[in-house]
């Protein structure tokens, strides 16, 4: 991360002052106990507590917060709920972080239109119950849905296992108010699909927290399918797996989800939740239609005989809606399964053409062995979304070191066979020094101009997306500390 500047780190109680004047009452934190609690979000390998949290309650609050850190050249990082798996809202020792967590309320649900509008600290799956009732629901379905908030999704344009057929965050957006770091209120986009002028909601949509902060945000919402129903299907080989995707999206049929588990994954989920998942598979699909009774039954038998076709040696249909519930909650809980059987996982992200999932999986294979670390892997088939769980033990020396190298070779993997490098958890902390293996020069510095025309001093989420060294190189500076220069071995400019 960048060196704290020591001027700021020496002004703390003047920024902690000018932050409780703007926010008084209990929005101030400040103490390093209560600091704690925040000093991570889902990415634990990296903890660093802030300088100081600020969790406002009104747009004109956010407004002053970031008008004062501009004027005063103080760091800003925004978090929502803190389930980011990038490290995107990892608190910086110099920043405020500005928690939008009192930003929880839902301010209008008009049916007519088929939007709500929302604050963003609303959790994903609190928009779901608050229309329900009526028989809608936000269709983007992060497997964090019961914590994280739509601030924090439209920030990493999250997806989820019904983005397939749905789209993403960003299909889902209508339209944001926004703070810039100068404490300007902008508004974006609105209640309607194509709004006039640049599409600046679609770079707000994705863009972690480095543009500006999100205090309102306009959904879709869309009527529950008449019908929902999940196939369960277990495969011999990753292979045949794999070819049955690929079959199922050229016949045209575009199922509501679409899911993959290689065999540890399975093994972890079933021990843990215990919902029948067949153990002698080398891979399990989970395919779900939905829409029309007949057309779903009739969808349902197609992708049945696709899947035979391909080598299927068990295939298990949903015959209820809890049996539906059943099947997918084990994909959903891949992650704390692994939490189970390890005592720290690196949750990786990377998209691939779907065609290349069985050679990729088998250089994955490789790489465990490489590693001497297990892998367990959970995809979003449909979308070519890879979610492989590295398995490490952070007390034992040298095994996050190792984790990390055999996530970002994963990560190279993925562009090598012409995927990108995140799917849907962004670019963050993590990913951050891999960017050059997608991006070349030129298409970075078009990326850091448009952030620099939002943030001109570069305080919102700094440290988070483009990596340190490309940005020293190109503003033709280098911060020299204590008279080391910083990777002495890289060449110089
Ligand atoms: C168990 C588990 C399962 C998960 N499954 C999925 C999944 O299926 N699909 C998926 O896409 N993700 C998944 N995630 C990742 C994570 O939940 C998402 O990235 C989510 O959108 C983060 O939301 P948050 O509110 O926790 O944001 P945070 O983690 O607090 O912040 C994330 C980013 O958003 C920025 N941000 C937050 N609020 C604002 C705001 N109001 N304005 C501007 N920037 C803001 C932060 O600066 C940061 O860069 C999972 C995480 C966990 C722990």
């Amino acid at each position: 991360m960048p060196e704290p500047d020591a001027a700021v780190l020496e002004r703390r109680a003047e920024i902690v002052a000018a932050m409780r004047a703007i926010v008084p009452g209990e929005g101030v934190i400040d103490h390093v106990d209560s600091l704690r609690p925040y000093e991570c979000d889902a990415l634990t390998a990296y903890r660093q507590i802030p300088l100081v949290v600020v969790l406002p309650d009104t747009v004109e609050q956010v407004a002053a917060v970031l008008r004062w850190c501009h004027a005063n050249h103080v760091k800003v990082v925004p978090r929502g709920a803190g389930t980011s798996l990038s490290g995107g809202a990892l608190p910086l020792a110099d920043c405020v972080l500005l928690a939008m967590a009192r930003f929880n309320r839902i301010l209008d649900i008009d049916y007519a239109d088929r939007v709500a509008v929302v604050q963003p600290g609303v959790t994903n799956l609190g928009i779901t119950r608050a229309v329900e009732d009526a028989g809608f629901y936000y269709a983007p379905d992060p497997s964090s849905q019961i914590a994280c908030t739509i601030g924090g999704n439209v920030a990493e344009n999250s997806g989820g296992v019904h983005c397939l057929k749905y789209g993403l965050t960003t299909n889902n957006v209508l339209g944001v108010e926004l703070v810039t770091i100068e404490g300007d209120i902008v508004r974006l986009g609105g209640r309607t699909l194509e709004p006039a002028g640049l599409d600046l909601l679609g770079v707000i949509v994705g863009s972690e927290g480095l543009l500006g902060v999100v205090t309102e945000v306009t959904v879709r919402i869309l009527p529950r399918p008449e019908t929902a129903r999940a196939l369960l299907i277990g495969f011999a080989t990753v292979e045949g797996a794999g070819q049955c995707v690929a079959d199922v999206i050229a016949a045209g049929i575009i199922p509501a989800g679409m899911e993959m588990m290689d065999k540890p994954a399975v093994h972890a989920a079933e021990a843990f939740v215990q919902v029948g998942y067949p153990l002698d598979v080398d891979a399990l699909l989970i395919v779900e239609l939905d829409g029309p009774a007949t057309e779903c039954s009739h969808l349902l038998e197609e992708v049945e005989s696709i899947a035979r076709a391909n080598g299927a040696v068990s295939v298990r249909a949903s015959v209820d809606e809890q049996e539906r519930v059943a099947f997918w909650a084990g994909r959903k809980a891949a992650f704390p399964a692994a939490g189970r059987i390890s005592p720290d996982y690196l949750c990786m992200d990377g998209t691939i053409p779907r065609r290349r999932l069985p050679d990729v999986l088998t250089r994955m294979r490789a790489f465990s062995a490489q590693y001497d670390l297990g892998v367990i892997n959970v995809f979003h088939a449909g979308d070519g979304n890879l979610h492989p769980l590295i398995l490490y033990d952070a007390n034992e020396p040298g095994q996050l070191e190792r984790a990390e190298a055999f996530g970002a070779d994963i990560l190279r993997l993925c562009v090598e066979v012409g995927g990108v490098l995140t799917g849907e958890h962004g670019v963050g902390v993590e990913k951050r020094d891999l960017m050059p293996a997608m991006f070349s020069e030129t298409d970075l510095a078009y990326q850091e101009r448009l952030k620099s025309a939002f943030d001109p001093g570069l305080l919102l989420n700094a440290g988070k997306m483009f990596p340190l060294l490309h940005r020293c190189a190109e503003l033709g500076r280098m911060h020299v500390h204590g008279g080391a220069v910083p990777f002495p071995d890289l060449p110089r400019f």
